[in-house]
Protein backbone atom coordinates (compact mmCIF):
# COMPACT_ATOMS: atom_id res chain seq x y z
CA UNK A 1 0.00 0.00 0.00
CA UNK A 2 1.61 3.25 -1.32
CA UNK A 3 0.35 5.59 1.54
CA UNK A 4 2.06 3.26 4.27
CA UNK A 5 5.32 3.62 2.88
CA UNK A 6 8.17 5.33 5.12
CA UNK A 7 9.00 9.18 3.28
CA UNK A 8 12.39 8.08 2.70
CA UNK A 9 10.97 5.10 0.32
CA UNK A 10 8.28 7.63 -1.65
CA UNK A 11 11.11 10.08 -1.83
CA UNK A 12 13.29 7.50 -3.10
CA UNK A 13 11.25 6.02 -5.38
CA UNK A 14 10.63 9.57 -7.03
CA UNK A 15 14.38 9.68 -7.65
CA UNK A 16 14.46 6.18 -8.90
CA UNK A 17 11.34 7.24 -11.56
CA UNK A 18 13.21 10.92 -12.48
CA UNK A 19 16.36 9.55 -12.87
CA UNK A 20 15.20 6.72 -15.45
CA UNK A 21 13.37 9.26 -17.40
CA UNK A 22 16.21 10.83 -17.48
CA UNK A 23 15.25 14.01 -15.26
CA UNK A 24 17.35 14.14 -12.75
CA UNK A 25 20.81 14.06 -14.87
CA UNK A 26 22.29 17.45 -13.40
CA UNK A 27 25.20 18.95 -15.17
CA UNK A 28 28.59 18.12 -13.76
CA UNK A 29 29.29 20.91 -10.93
CA UNK A 30 25.75 22.10 -10.38
CA UNK A 31 26.49 24.74 -8.60
CA UNK A 32 29.20 26.41 -10.52
CA UNK A 33 27.25 29.62 -11.60
CA UNK A 34 25.78 30.01 -8.09
CA UNK A 35 29.28 30.37 -7.12
CA UNK A 36 30.42 32.89 -9.81
CA UNK A 37 27.27 35.15 -8.35
CA UNK A 38 28.19 35.03 -4.95
CA UNK A 39 32.11 35.17 -5.46
CA UNK A 40 32.36 38.52 -5.60
CA UNK A 41 30.74 39.80 -2.29
CA UNK A 42 32.39 37.19 -0.48
CA UNK A 43 35.60 39.47 -0.39
CA UNK A 44 38.28 37.49 0.79
CA UNK A 45 36.15 34.71 2.58
CA UNK A 46 37.11 31.06 1.10
CA UNK A 47 34.51 29.43 -1.34
CA UNK A 48 34.38 25.43 -1.35
CA UNK A 49 32.26 24.38 -4.20
CA UNK A 50 30.35 21.15 -3.92
CA UNK A 51 28.13 19.43 -5.87
CA UNK A 52 28.63 17.44 -9.08
CA UNK A 53 31.89 17.19 -9.55
CA UNK A 54 32.87 13.65 -11.06
CA UNK A 55 35.55 14.52 -13.19
CA UNK A 56 39.18 15.83 -12.70
CA UNK A 57 39.06 17.70 -15.65
CA UNK A 58 35.98 19.70 -14.42
CA UNK A 59 37.42 19.79 -10.86
CA UNK A 60 40.88 21.72 -12.18
CA UNK A 61 38.70 23.83 -13.73
CA UNK A 62 36.64 25.09 -11.09
CA UNK A 63 39.81 25.60 -9.09
CA UNK A 64 41.86 27.49 -11.89
CA UNK A 65 39.79 29.41 -13.12
CA UNK A 66 38.80 30.94 -9.80
CA UNK A 67 35.08 30.24 -9.47
CA UNK A 68 35.82 28.81 -5.94
CA UNK A 69 39.15 28.38 -3.59
CA UNK A 70 37.97 24.59 -2.95
CA UNK A 71 36.17 21.86 -3.86
CA UNK A 72 34.15 19.31 -1.36
CA UNK A 73 32.75 16.14 -2.42
CA UNK A 74 30.76 13.39 -0.64
CA UNK A 75 29.34 10.17 -2.47
CA UNK A 76 32.43 9.57 -4.20
CA UNK A 77 34.37 9.51 -1.12
CA UNK A 78 31.48 6.75 -0.09
CA UNK A 79 32.28 5.02 -3.12
CA UNK A 80 35.89 5.56 -3.40
CA UNK A 81 37.74 6.31 -0.42
CA UNK A 82 41.11 6.58 -1.67
CA UNK A 83 39.93 8.66 -4.31
CA UNK A 84 42.88 11.46 -3.63
CA UNK A 85 45.47 8.50 -4.03
CA UNK A 86 43.86 7.27 -7.00
CA UNK A 87 43.75 11.10 -8.37
CA UNK A 88 47.44 11.74 -7.30
CA UNK A 89 48.73 8.40 -8.82
CA UNK A 90 46.49 9.25 -12.25
CA UNK A 91 44.75 6.12 -12.15
CA UNK A 92 41.60 7.66 -12.20
CA UNK A 93 40.56 10.88 -14.07
CA UNK A 94 36.66 10.45 -13.27
CA UNK A 95 34.84 9.47 -9.86
CA UNK A 96 33.16 5.48 -9.73
CA UNK A 97 30.47 7.28 -8.01
CA UNK A 98 27.17 7.46 -10.97
CA UNK A 99 25.10 9.86 -8.38
CA UNK A 100 22.09 7.02 -8.27
CA UNK A 101 21.74 8.68 -4.48
CA UNK A 102 21.17 4.82 -3.63
CA UNK A 103 23.57 5.67 -0.53
CA UNK A 104 21.15 8.58 0.92
CA UNK A 105 17.93 6.32 1.23
CA UNK A 106 20.48 3.72 2.98
CA UNK A 107 21.46 6.31 5.49
CA UNK A 108 17.52 7.65 5.60
CA UNK A 109 16.92 4.16 6.68
CA UNK A 110 19.23 3.37 9.34
CA UNK A 111 21.79 1.20 7.12
CA UNK A 112 25.19 1.67 7.20
CA UNK A 113 26.88 4.33 4.94
CA UNK A 114 28.28 2.65 2.01
CA UNK A 115 27.74 2.68 -1.88
CA UNK A 116 25.00 0.39 -2.71
CA UNK A 117 25.00 1.29 -6.26
CA UNK A 118 25.80 -2.33 -7.01
CA UNK A 119 23.59 -3.88 -4.56
CA UNK A 120 20.88 -2.47 -2.66
CA UNK A 121 20.81 -3.64 0.74
CA UNK A 122 18.83 -6.30 1.68
CA UNK A 123 16.35 -4.85 4.56
CA UNK A 124 15.09 -1.99 1.37
S1 LIG B 1 25.17 4.56 -3.85
FE1 LIG B 1 25.14 5.75 -5.77
S2 LIG B 1 25.31 7.91 -5.09
FE2 LIG B 1 25.93 6.63 -3.35
S3 LIG B 1 28.15 6.45 -3.54
FE3 LIG B 1 27.28 4.69 -4.60
S4 LIG B 1 27.12 5.32 -6.76
FE4 LIG B 1 27.39 7.19 -5.52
Amino acid sequence: MRGSLPWWKRLFGRCILAKMQGRYDLEEAYNRQAAETIRPALGHTPLILVGGLRTVAQMETVLTEGHSDLIAMSRPFIREPALVDKIKSGQTHKVACVSCNRCLAAVAAGLPIRCYQRRWPSTL
